[in-house]
């Protein structure tokens, strides 16, 4: 296998191994083509019945589509091919018979529902433009690692068997931990903050989340992907810059590293890095605005949180990524800080694409007495969080961070119509296996 080639990087004039599956068998009689895919693209191999040998042609005719193939020949030039190249086969080896029914035509041209798709996900992947998802995906880790690095974080890695939830129970998972009650961890905040108490300063997180959301809707999973992001001495306007550069990093790095990819997706012309910086709208102009739309039936008052609809009115009205800050304190979480000269109002904000929200985050309550408070207020009790509040006694200090859905991201960046597609197995309420 050492030697094979991939089938893009043959050129007329080579003699070559190429290995793939059968994506295509036409026979025209005399001649017969077999078109080979491997992760690269599509290769024609032709068959001349009578010129060549036969137990060559038969077993090459013989496989059924998507078994695995190995094709040694002398590669030639040939316009009528669709990659404008050929193989002239000297051998072919059968390396992995497939059956003769598929549960899924990877040809897309019987197309599968969902389900069916997510049953068979190895399948599935063998068609181009879900392909393409999956190379944009590992992009966007890929270009927001870098990100995170040129910034001055460190990677980390924390527990996601918890002893406590990190925002109140209801969506907590438990599970059995040696006979005790144990969860399975909402998110990294609490880990994260400690590790900007302690020497690194600065981190992030790529890792699992795990959510017992109740209903199935098209933007939320029970197990999600989140990157996390955590900076001493930096206030929230300073983390929404950092936001801010995070989004545009993973743009320019599909653009720069996923043309083909976005050519499959027939995204290639309109794909762009959002431009110029996103509005900060306070959560009461954020009202104000929505209000004014005239789309809502019912017009929020301070203290409601953006329904859907309102985020979709919203989104319309402005058009692109927007942030909303200053949420009032009662509707964000317990480690978000809130104003000094007006408690009623919170540094917490979210980054908003136009179709939903993308990520949440804020100046954290680094001071012990207060965070101790909140908690009171939020009715958790703060001794269960002891290893966590504790740390705040001895240095803690000031810190904003946030934390975004890579599947969001993705969906949004791609604009498909559901974040299932941007997950190789989902786990929703239907799906806990494969
Ligand atoms: P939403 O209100 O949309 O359910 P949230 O405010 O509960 O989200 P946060 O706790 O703020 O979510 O989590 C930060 C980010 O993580 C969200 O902005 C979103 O991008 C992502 N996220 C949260 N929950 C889920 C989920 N169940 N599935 C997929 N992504 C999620
Ligand atoms: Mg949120």
């Amino acid at each position: 296998m050492d030697n094979r080639s991939f089938t893009a990087n043959v050129s007329p004039g080579d003699e070559a191994t190429v290995a793939g599956w059968v994506h295509e068998i036409r026979d025209l009689g005399g001649i017969a083509f077999v078109i080979l895919r491997d992760r690269t693209g599509k290769i024609q191999v032709k068959l001349e019945k009578d010129e060549m040998d036969g137990e060559m042609v038969e077993t090459a005719l013989g496989v059924h589509r998507e078994s695995v193939i190995s094709v040694t020949g002398d590669v030639e030039a040939e316009d009528r091919a669709p990659t404008g190249v050929e193989v002239v086969p000297e051998s072919v080896e059968v390396l992995a018979e497939a059956d003769p029914e598929l549960p899924l035509d990877p040809s897309g041209k019987v197309e599968a529902e969902l389900p069916t798709r997510l049953d068979n996900r190895t399948l599935d992947l063998r068609k181009e433009e879900v392909k393409a998802i999956f190379e944009i995906r590992s992009e966007v880790l890929r270009a927001v690692r870098e990100y995170f690095r040129s910034v001055g974080c460190t990677e980390i890695n924390t527990p996601k068997i918890v002893a406590t939830g990190t925002e109140g129970g209801t969506e907590l998972f438990p599970i059995t931990y040696f006979g005790e009650e144990a969860f399975m961890n909402q998110s990294p905040q609490l880990f994260k903050q400690l590790m900007v108490g302690s020497g690194l300063e600065r981190v992030f997180e790529i890792g699992p989340i795990f959510r017992a959301e109740e209903h199935n809707t098209p933007r939320h999973l029970n197990e999600a992907t989140m990157i996390d992001f955590e900076s001493a001495f930096v206030d929230h306007h300073e983390a929404m810059d950092v936001c801010e550069g995070t989004l545009r990093a993973a743009y320019e790095g599909v653009i720069e590293s996923c043309e083909a990819a976005l050519e499959t997706l027939g995204m290639a012309e309109e794909f762009s890095v959002p431009q110029g910086e996103f509005p900060r709208l306070t959560y009461e102009e954020a009202l104000e605005r929505v209000n004014a739309t005239g789309e809502l039936d019912d017009v929020l008052v301070w203290g409601d949180d953006l329904s859907t609809e309102a985020e979709h009115a919203l989104g319309a009205d402005i058009g692109g990524h927007y942030f909303v800050t200053d949420w009032p304190a009662e509707v964000k979480p317990f480690y978000i800080q809130d104003y000094d000269d007006d408690p009623e109002v919170s540094k917490g904000f979210d980054l908003m694409h136009p179709r939903m929200e993308l990520v949440s985050g804020g100046q954290r309550e680094h001071r012990y007495e207060e965070l101790v408070a909140g908690f009171e207020e939020q009715g958790l009790d703060p001794e269960q969080f002891d290893y966590y509040t504790k740390m705040f006694r001895y240095g803690m200090p000031p810190h904003a961070g946030w934390a975004y859905g890579v599947e969001r991201l993705v969906m949004t960046m791609l604009d498909l119509p559901n974040i299932r597609e941007t997950v190789l197995f989902p786990r929703d309420r239907q799906r806990l296996s494969p």
